[in-house]
């Protein structure tokens, strides 16, 4: 890739450093990278021993021996869970609240201490262990955001159960294969769920992926909307009726460092996803090192927020790991942001005084389009961090995200990472980092990243080329499930002893890290190598533009051509005439790339769209977006959140030519 790229984003000039009064109380110091530097191994052994409890010491930080295949902590013995809950109810913080859970309807409302986590998690590992539920069999959890899923994860790795979660939203055939390819002998669900204000039904899912699933002997059901289901009686069990009556006592026995404990399907973003399994001390190492220190965490006075779904390796890492582990006051919200509700999030914020927000650029983008009237009324200024997760975030919403949720002085951090690393790898840390606004910055103090050419050669500073870590890290993938030959081709194979990460990254004079989108979707116009995310952040610097998705159609002359599709303020719809090919308001958004970027970025095709089609997680899913372009059958839209998007811009596209 490319030294010819042409750039916007390194033209990005505004900085922001930390304020002192920040930097006075913050958990990360600037020492933290020297001492990381001097000795990494060193440095992660004492993470572990600080962070964690371990009933057994671990003999040995890193065994890399048997590379790509790690062990960290080797030697190490302890269980999440204990760790997670029990320790602090034993500390003597079990009145403290572990979660502020609020459901989607309003009035559905509870709060869960941490000695209520132990008690609800003793119960359900007593009752997976009574399905004869043990170390290493494997359980599906098919649940919406509510607190038994939490519980349902927690139970499952007090007991050595590596669980796969499902997001709710799937259909009954995503469900099938997951449940085939982890071997799942459980799977837990709830009866339905609710969603945008609505209920939707779950329980019938289940039954379709269960029929085509001769392994699951038991369906554990959550009464969530009391609606009428169809029940196995063989096979079907309620949540109620089976953990109720269990003991609260529950004793957690240890498993060695490296016990699985999860497996998790990547988004699909780039094609079918891949089964994800993690371990367990180094997992949590880095996911509770990186939620104190990214995101300041003080446990004993924050309210944090990380508003993903429980079901993506955000949800996992940051809602329940990270949080738990470092004795976290959370939010758990079962809603999503939808324009019936534009502003339940900000209302939410100023009930709990969440102090701390983590999101991503999707969110963000959707409330810039929505304006700044559902803000009315909400008193924001309990907020002091945000951060951003999933995508690389366009300039204009890292400053959109800063000036109008942050009140113009929360410390912004945009942190890269993927289902694959299980913990933030490439953030500022805040008090620490002068960030710049659509940069992830630098590798966190214990990660060593890099910018690679295609013969794996690190790039000089100003170019670009392909993202790779360079050593292992503590919550690495060990594996793809069941599948050790597509873990090494897939991740290690391109680019021999580096991590093969898929991304495309710039290195800016100073040796900072800007994340230009996928390897895959990078175009090539007229022999000029050129990124999505630039030309896309180029379209959303333009006051009416909210969201852009680009492409590179082929095309005979050019190689590829670029195709955007863009979304438009709330103020510009209004304005805007019937926009298509040849509208003023087209011929001014090519004029705007071009001016931003070069006449050669300039996209031959802009359509106005209303929605983009995007993964369950979020992410805009381009691939699709290039079968539109290129006028073809569209592929796997199975992690698709909804499927009518696509119907929609093909007839917008039909009627514009
Ligand atoms: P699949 O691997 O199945 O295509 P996916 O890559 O979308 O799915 P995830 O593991 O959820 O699945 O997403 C990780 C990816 O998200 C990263 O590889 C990167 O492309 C993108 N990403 C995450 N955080 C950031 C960020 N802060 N900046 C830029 N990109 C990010
Ligand atoms: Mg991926």
């Amino acid at each position: 890739m490319s030294q010819e790229t042409l750039s916007n984003l390194l033209h990005e000039q505004r900085r922001f450093p930390p304020s002192e009064e920040f930097a006075a109380q913050a958990v990360a110091k600037p020492s933290l990278y020297e001492e990381a530097a001097a000795d990494r191994e060193a440095f992660w052994g004492r993470q572990a021993h600080e962070l964690l409890t371990w009933s057994k010491d671990f003999d040995q930080v890193l065994d890399w021996t048997d590379a790509p295949f790690a062990k960290w902590f080797v030697g190490g013995r302890l269980n999440a869970c204990y760790n997670c809950v029990d320790r602090h109810v034993e500390a003597g913080l079990g009145d403290r609240v572990a979660y502020y859970w609020q459901g989607d309807p309003e009035g559905d409302k509870r709060t869960i201490t941490y000695a209520d986590l132990q008690r609800m998690v003793c119960q359900a590992a007593n009752a997976l262990e009574s399905l004869g539920i043990h170390q290493d069999d494997t359980v599906a959890i098919y649940l919406p955001m509510i607190p038994e899923t939490v519980v349902a994860m927690l139970a499952c790795a007090r007991i050595g159960a590596p669980h796969t979660l499902v997001f709710a939203g799937f259909s009954a055939e995503a469900l099938a294969s997951r449940i085939a390819d982890a071997d799942a002998r459980v799977v837990i669900t709830a009866d339905g769920q609710f969603r945008r204000g609505t209920r939707a039904p779950l329980k019938p899912q289940v039954d379709e992926a269960v029929a085509k699933s001769p392994g699951v002997e038991k369906v554990v059901v959550v009464r969530r909307t009391g609606d009428e289901i169809a029940w196995d009686e063989s096979r079907d069990v309620w949540w109620h009726d089976l953990v109720d009556q269990q003991s609260d006592q529950h004793e957690a026995h240890d498993f060695d460092s490296e016990q699985p404990l999860y497996i998790l399907y990547t988004s699909g973003t780039t094609g079918k996803p891949k089964g994800i399994f993690h371990t367990t001390g180094g997992y949590l190492t880095q996911c509770a090192y990186t939620h104190r220190n990214v995101f300041d965490v003080h446990p004993e006075r924050d309210v944090y927020w990380c508003a993903a779904d429980v079901g993506w390796v955000t949800g996992h890492s940051y809602i329940v790991y990270g949080p738990l582990t470092n004795a976290a006051t959370s939010i758990l919200y079962e809603g999503v942001p939808h324009p019936g509700a534009q502003d339940r999030w900000w209302k939410l914020i100023d009930e709990r005084k969440v102090s701390i927000l983590y999101t991503a650029p999707t969110t963000i983008r959707t409330y810039m389009k929505w304006g700044t009237d559902m803000l009315q009324g909400h008193d924001l200024s309990s907020l002091r961090l945000l951060g951003s997760v999933g995508e690389p975030i366009n300039p204009e919403a890292w400053i959109w995200y800063r000036d109008t949720i942050g009140g113009g002085w929360c410390p912004v951090v945009d942190t890269w990472w993927q289902t694959e690393t299980g913990a933030i790898m490439v953030s500022p840390l805040p008090g620490v980092t002068a960030t710049k606004p659509g940069s992830a910055m630098r590798a966190l103090p214990g990660i060593t990243v890099d910018v690679v050419d295609d013969t794996g050669q690190p790039v000089p500073n100003g170019s670009g080329g392909y993202l790779v870590v360079t050593s292992p890290w503590p919550a690495m993938l060990r594996g793809v499930w069941g599948d050790p030959e597509r873990y090494r081709e897939t991740y290690w194979s391109r680019f021999p002893g580096l991590y093969f990460a898929g991304d495309g990254a710039k290195k800016d004079e100073d040796g900072d890290l800007w994340l230009l989108g996928r390897v895959d979707d990078v175009m090539n116009v007229s022999g000029h190598r050129l990124s999505t995310t630039e030309i896309e952040s180029a379209l959303v610097s333009h006051p009416k533009v909210a969201e852009a998705a680009v492409v590179g159609a082929n095309d005979p002359t050019t190689g590829q051509m670029v195709c955007a599709f863009v979304i438009l303020r709330q103020e510009a719809i209004q304005e805007a005439d019937e926009p298509g090919e040849g509208s003023e308001l087209v011929a001014e958004l090519r004029d705007h790339v071009a001016k931003e970027i070069g006449p050669i970025a300039k996209p031959r095709e802009i359509l106005v769209v209303s929605e983009l089609p995007k993964t369950r997680s979020g992410k805009i899913m381009r691939r699709l977006l290039r079968d539109v372009a290129e006028d073809r059958a569209i592929g796997d839209v199975t992690t698709l959140a909804d499927s009518t998007v696509m119907d929609q811009i093909r007839q917008r596209m039909a009627t514009t030519h």
